[in-house]
C-alpha cells in the first residue's frame, strides 16, 4: 500500500509518501514548508493558513517527484483532521478532498497526536510504550489500553513547547525557540528558584512562565537553565509516577520538544531506575510532518475503509483519548 499523508495542523505544511509492506513502512519522501512568524510574535492562524495555501502545490509536487510517483500510483490519501488551528486544518483537508475526488482515491482523516506516536513507534521499534508527547500543541503522558490511548497526566494550561516559545519570544527571538533556549541553558549551571507546579499527575506551566520573565534580568542563560530544570523536573516526576503505575517496560518521547537533549538525559535516568527501555523519536521526525499522518492512514487502512467525501471533517479540539484505534 502506498499512502500520501498531508499535515497542516499548525506551522507546518507537509506531504509525505510511505510504502507499507506487511508491518513495515518505508518513507519514500517527506517534504515540509514551515511558516515562520515575525520575530517576537506567535503563529497567526490566518497568516499560517495563507502560507499553507500558497505552498501546498509546490510541496505536493516535490513530494511526489522525490518518491518517483504520480498521483495515480497512490492507493490512498490521509490528512490531519485535528487537533489544530481551524484555518490551517482546512487547507490540508481541501487538498486531500480535491485529490481524492478528482482521482477517485480513498481518503482517511487522521488524528495528529496519533501520528506523532505511531511514527515514533515505527521508527524506534517500541511496541507498547508509555509515551510522552511534548510539542507546540501537546503535553501529555499516554499509555495504550483497551483500544484507546489513555492520558496519565497532561498540562492544565500551556504546553511545554508553548512555554519555551513564549519565553523565547519575550527575549526577542523568532518562534520556534526551543533549540535557542536549549543552547542558552547549556551555558549555565546557576539555578534560580522558580515555581514547580504538579497537581495530581498534571502539570501547570503558566506560573513558571510569569516567574521566568521576572528573572531574565539575572541573565538569559541563567533564566533558560532554571526554566528547563524546573519544567523538565515536573515532567520527570509525572513520568516516573505514570511508569510506576502502569508498569510499562518501554518509554518513548515524541513531539518537537523530544529534540531536547537535557530532557532526554533526565528521563533516561528515570527509565534506568525502573528497568525500562528508553526510546526517543529521531529528531528529523519528532516535529510535525506528513510521514506521521501517512503512517496512521496506512495502519487504519488495514482494518477499515476510507470515509465518503461528504463525511470528511476537521475538528480543532479532537482529543486523542476519544479516538478508538482499530488496528
Ligand atoms: P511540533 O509542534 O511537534 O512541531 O513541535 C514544535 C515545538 O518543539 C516548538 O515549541 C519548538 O520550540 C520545540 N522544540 C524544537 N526543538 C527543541 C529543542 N531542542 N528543545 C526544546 N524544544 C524544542
Ligand atoms: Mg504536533
Amino acid at each position: 500500500m502506498i499512502c500520501l499523508g498531508i499535515e497542516s495542523t499548525a506551522h507546518t505544511f507537509s506531504c509525505a509518501v510511505i510504502e507499507k509492506k506487511g508491518r513495515h513502512g518505508k518513507i519514500l519522501s517527506d517534504v515540509r514548508k514551515i511558516y515562520r512568524p515575525p520575530e517576537g510574535e506567535g503563529i497567526h492562524p490566518r497568516e499560517a493558513s495563507r502560507h499553507h495555501a500558497e505552498h501546498s502545490s509546490q510541496v505536493l509536487s516535490e513530494c511526489l517527484e522525490k518518491a518517483h510517483m504520480k498521483i495515480a500510483d497512490l492507493d490512498m490519501i490521509s490528512y490531519a483532521a485535528g487537533p489544530g488551528l481551524g484555518p490551517c486544518l482546512r487547507i490540508g483537508a481541501v487538498v486531500a478532498r480535491s485529490l481524492a475526488s478528482y482521482y477517485d482515491i480513498p481518503v482517511y482523516p487522521v488524528n495528529h497526536a496519533l501520528g506523532h506516536i505511531e511514527l515514533g513507534k515505527m521508527l524506534t521499534g517500541a511496541r507498547d510504550p508509555l509515551v510522552l508527547l511534548v510539542s507546540g500543541g501537546h503535553t501529555m503522558i499516554l499509555a495504550f489500553l483497551g483500544k484507546k490511548w489513555r492520558v496519565f497526566g497532561e498540562t492544565l494550561d500551556i504546553t511545554l513547547g508553548q512555554l519555551l516559545d513564549q519565553i523565547g519570544r519575550h527575549a526577542g527571538f523568532a518562534s520556534p525557540c526551543g533549540q535557542k533556549i536549549e543552547d542558552l541553558a547549556s551555558k549555565s549551571s546557576n539555578y534560580e528558584p522558580l515555581p514547580y507546579v504538579v497537581k495530581g499527575n498534571d502539570v501547570s506551566f503558566s506560573g513558571l512562565f510569569s516567574a521566568t520573565k521576572q528573572i531574565m534580568s539575572k541573565g538569559l542563560e541563567t533564566a533558560c537553565f532554571s526554566l528547563q530544570e524546573t519544567a523538565f523536573s515536573m515532567i520527570g516526576e509525572t513520568v516516573e509516577r505514570a511508569l510506576s503505575f502502569t508498569g510499562k517496560k518501554e518509554f518513548l518521547i515524541v513531539g518537537g520538544v523530544a529534540a531536547n537533549k537535557r530532557l532526554s538525559e533526565i528521563l533516561k535516568s528515570i527509565c534506568k531506575r525502573h528497568n525500562c527501555k528508553f526510546y526517543v523519536s529521531p529528531k528529523e521526525y519528532a516535529g510535525d510532518c506528513g510521514s506521521q499522518i501517512s503512517w496512521v492512514g496506512l495502519l487504519e487502512s488495514s482494518k477499515k475503509s476510507g470515509v465518503k467525501l461528504e463525511n470528511t471533517f476537521v475538528r480543532q479540539s479532537w482529543r486523542i483519548d476519544s479516538v478508538e484505534v482499530p488496528y
